[in-house]
């Protein structure tokens, strides 16, 4: 139910704003604008609603940096693999089956569970085909998403023949999906070109979407540095570091966010943070696929800007981003001491991070005047965050996605009192059965 008015009531406020204000009283929306923060708010006109947030936190929606909603059927089916035979042996073959059907399950599946999780926006890597199907759910959804078609030009025998397109084709696919779906919704969704990673593309196709970027004012998604094989392999077929391969085809720059960045170099990370590339830090799936843990204290000192996202459910194995923000500030500790990576700057990274790697740090990741309104209200009254004290430690060490009680995107009420309003959950629970039985016939 869009209301042009919906206030927020009785809640504790964490603004996430650059001083970490902490503040009670109403959180106002108007038009999907915020228009104030704290206090007591007047409504404007007869077309509000008031939301009670007693006994919760206010805060901003969670931005995933990087997530893969096309992957979430295949969730439990890609186990205890490490990334290069985990993509051949599984998720490209899976990525290969799907047909529109499948991937409209897939993806509503997904953004149904970051919906009701408190995840308000996404930065998206689809598969090479159906794009269409993952805006589209987007656009049903509510949920304010940044994503684009996967580019795999590369004449590799592992990749499977579904997967496979020309330079031209996958430059010309992802040019008319940006035609069609960047800006839809007053801006709520937006193309971002997505190069899968060094090894499945062309040094001419990474070279053209830099250009074509830049040009129409787009951001590239991308992958880089996340496993040792990974790497060895760019470096036999390119002779350069990964991270300095991409920027040697102009794949680096303000406008870029490349998922893990694990393993760097010195020089690597100086150039990335000479260039203001966005890292994606995405700790549950480094984890599972052995491939090492970022070191994001690191990259924050050289003035890198770090994003998080659960990555796809066959990696995680789900899309939970308070179980991702509370796994990379504990993820840190044992390594860099107790002290390294407090709640306040771990929730920092799942919100101002994330929108700044969506370019998105001037309209969403804080509850600030004139901001677009993405709120979520987490529940405190729950036997798990009782008695809630610090609001940062409450969010960040005890709260779970099931807490979240209403979440608002763009002004919009996506999510009241747990219960999703835009999309049928039982539909989607249906539908993601019937087409995992029909993708994997099992
Ligand atoms: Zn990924």
């Amino acid at each position: 139910v869009n209301r042009s008015e919906v206030i927020f009531r009785g809640g504790t406020i964490v603004t996430v704003d650059a001083a970490g204000s902490i503040a009670t009283g109403d959180v106002a929306c108007r038009d999907g604008i915020i228009v104030q923060v704290g206090g007591d708010y007047m409504p404007q006109s007869s077309r509000y609603d008031i939301i009670d947030a007693a006994g919760c936190i206010v805060m901003p929606g969670l931005v995933q940096a990087h997530t893969h909603v096309c992957q979430t059927l295949a969730r439990g089916r890609a186990d205890d693999l490490e990334l290069l035979d985990w993509l051949a042996q599984r998720v490209w073959p899976y990525e290969a089956s799907l047909d529109a059907d499948a991937m409209t399950a897939s993806a509503e599946l997904g953004i149904a569970e970051l919906l009701l999780g408190g995840t308000t926006a996404m930065l998206d890597m689809g598969s090479v085909h159906h794009t269409d199907a993952i805006f589209d759910a987007a656009l049903r959804s509510g949920i304010r998403a940044t994503g684009g078609k996967a580019m795999m030009d590369a004449v590799d025998p592992l990749i499977p023949a579904g997967l496979r397109e020309t330079t031209k084709a996958s430059l010309d696919e992802s040019a008319a999906l940006l035609q069609r779906w960047h800006g839809r919704d007053d801006g709520r969704l937006q193309y971002a070109y997505a190069p899968r990673f060094a090894l499945s593309c062309t040094d001419e196709l990474l070279r053209e979407v830099s250009r074509q970027a830049v040009a129409k004012s787009v951001r590239i998604h991308t992958h880089g540095s996340e496993n040792h094989s990974e790497i060895a392999e760019v470096a036999k077929r390119f002779g350069k570091e990964n991270i300095a391969y991409l920027d040697s085809v102009g794949i680096s720059g303000a406008h870029v966010s490349i998922a893990h960045c694990i393993h760097l170099s010195q020089a690597e990370r100086a150039l990335l943070a000479r260039s203001g590339t966005h890292v994606l830090h995405c700790p549950s799936s480094n984890l599972k696929l052995a491939s090492g843990i970022c070191e994001v204290p690191e990259l924050l000192a050289l003035g890198i800007s770090v994003g998080i996202g659960a990555d796809g459910a066959p990696c995680n194995n789900n899309l939970d981003g308070f179980l991702e923000l509370r796994l990379a500030a504990l993820l840190q500790k044992p390594r860099l001491g107790p002290r390294t990576m407090p709640a306040s700057q771990a929730l920092r990274l799942a919100t101002m991070g994330g929108a700044a790697a969506m370019g998105l740090a001037d309209q969403i990741g804080s509850l600030e005047l004139g901001k677009r309104a993405d709120i979520i209200a987490v529940s405190t009254d729950e036997l798990h965050t009782l008695p809630a004290v610090n609001p940062y430690s409450v969010i960040v060490y005890a709260t779970k996605s099931s807490d979240v009680r209403h979440v608002v995107i763009d002004g919009a009420m996506v999510v009241r009192d747990r219960q999703l309003l835009t999309l049928d959950v039982s539909a989607i629970k249906r539908n993601a059965a019937t087409a995992a039985r029909r993708i994997f016939r099992a």
